[in-house]
C-alpha cells in the first residue's frame, strides 16, 4: 500500500556507509521492519535495528535511542523532514501511498456540491497526488486550490497535525476543504482550526467523512478541559523528552505564569505522555503540555484531569480569548 522505495533507500545508505542503523516506521508500516531489515542487510554491510517503540511524527525522531544503541544514522519512514540539525544523520522516507484516489475524490463531489471553491489538503503520503485530484474536481466544475509548502509541509497542500500553514494560506479563499487520505487526525485538527467545512475522502476506507460533528465535540471538550483547569491551584507542567517536542523554556515561561497568577507548579518530565502514569500525581490538579499540542486534543477522553496545551493554557490563563481558539487566519 505504501513505497517504501528500498533501492533509493540502499543507494543513500551505500553512499554513506554507516555500520549500524535504526529504522523507524510508523505503526502501520512496523510490519515491513522484518523484510527490510533483511533487504538491507543482504545487500549491504550494515547492520540494521527496528525500533519497536512507537513513532508519531517527524518531531520523534529516535536520535538518542540511536546513540544508545551505538547506531550511526537513522531511518525515518512516514514523515517529512522536520529537524534542522542533529547530532547523526537521519534519512526521512516519507512512504509515498499507492493507493488510487481518483475514485473516492468522484465519490466526494456530491458532498461538496454546495461549495464552489474547494481547497485540497494531504498528508506526506498523498500530498504528491493533489494534482490528479485538482483535476478531478475541475473536470467537476468546482475552482481548486492547493496551498504552497510552508512552516513545516515540505509539499504543496501538505499538513501536519501541528501545522495547517498550507491550508492557512488559502483559507480565505475557500468554501470548503477536502483532505485525502485516512484516519481522523489531521482533518479533525484542520476543521477545528478552521470551523470550515472539511470533507475527508478516505481511499483507504472508501468513505466520505464530514467532519463537522467531530470538531464541534471536540472544541466542547477544548472549552471544558480549559474551565476546569481555570479553577486548579496544583499544576503538573510536561516537559517531552522528545528532540523535536522539548520546549524547556516554554515550561518554565508556564511556570513563571503560573506563579504570578498565585497556583504552584512542578516541572514533569515525560517520553510518552501515558494518561494512566498522570493518574499518580493524585496532588496535580491539572497538567499543561509542552510536548504535541494534539496529546491533549486527541487522548481528552482519556484523562481524568484537565489536561491543556500550550494554546489553551494561553486561552487559561486570560492571554487570549476563547474565540482564539480558531486561528485568526
Ligand atoms: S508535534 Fe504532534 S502533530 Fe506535530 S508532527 Fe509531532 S506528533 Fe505530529
Amino acid at each position: 500500500m505504501f513505497e517504501l522505495e528500498e533501492e533509493k533507500l540502499l543507494r543513500k545508505l551505500t553512499k554513506i556507509g554507516p555500520r549500524l542503523i535504526l529504522i523507524q516506521l510508523p505503526e502501520g508500516l512496523k510490519k515491513e521492519g522484518f523484510t527490510l531489515a533483511q533487504l538491507i542487510e543482504g545487500r549491504t554491510n550494515i547492520d540494521v535495528a527496528v525500533s519497536a517503540d512507537p513513532c508519531y511524527g517527524g518531531c520523534d525522531v529516535a536520535i538518542d535511542e540511536a546513540l544508545l544503541l551505538g547506531a550511526e544514522l537513522v531511518v525515518h519512514y512516514g514523515h517529512t523532514p522536520f529537524l534542522s540539525k542533529t547530532e547523526i544523520p537521519v534519512i526521512y522516507m516519507r512512504a509515498k501511498s499507492r493507493v488510487n484516489v481518483a475514485k473516492i475524490v468522484r465519490k466526494s463531489i456530491p458532498t461538496l456540491s454546495p461549495y464552489n471553491v474547494i481547497g485540497l489538503v494531504a498528508t506526506a503520503q498523498n500530498a504528491s497526488k493533489l494534482k490528479e485530484v485538482k483535476r478531478i474536481l475541475e473536470d467537476a466544475g468546482k475552482i481548486v486550490r492547493i496551498g504552497k509548502k510552508s512552516g513545516l509541509a515540505k509539499m504543496d497542500g501538505q499538513i501536519l497535525g501541528c501545522d495547517y500553514s498550507t491550508a492557512r494560506s488559502i483559507v480565505k479563499s475557500v468554501d470548503a476543504f477536502l483532505f485525502v487520505g485516512g484516519g481522523d487526525f489531521h482533518p479533525l485538527g484542520l476543521a477545528m482550526r478552521t470551523r470550515k467545512k472539511v470533507v475527508v475522502a478516505d481511499p483507504y476506507r472508501n468513505r466520505i467523512i464530514d467532519m463537522e460533528s467531530l470538531a464541534r465535540i471536540a472544541l466542547n471538550q477544548r472549552w471544558m478541559a480549559i474551565e476546569e483547569a481555570r479553577k486548579a491551584k496544583r499544576f503538573g507542567i510536561i516537559i517531552a523528552l522528545k528532540l523535536g517536542q522539548k520546549k524547556i523554556s516554554d515550561a518554565n515561561k508556564i511556570r513563571e505564569k503560573l506563579k504570578r497568577s498565585g497556583r504552584n507548579s512542578v516541572l514533569l518530565a515525560a517520553r510518552e505522555v501515558i494518561p494512566e502514569s498522570l493518574l499518580n500525581f493524585q496532588d496535580i490538579e491539572a497538567f499543561v503540555i509542552t510536548a504535541c499540542p494534539r496529546i491533549a486534543i486527541d487522548d481528552s477522553q482519556r484523562f481524568l484531569k484537565p489536561v491543556l496545551n500550550q494554546e489553551e493554557f494561553s486561552i487559561m490563563i486570560g492571554e487570549r480569548p476563547w474565540e482564539d481558539y480558531t486561528e485568526k487566519w
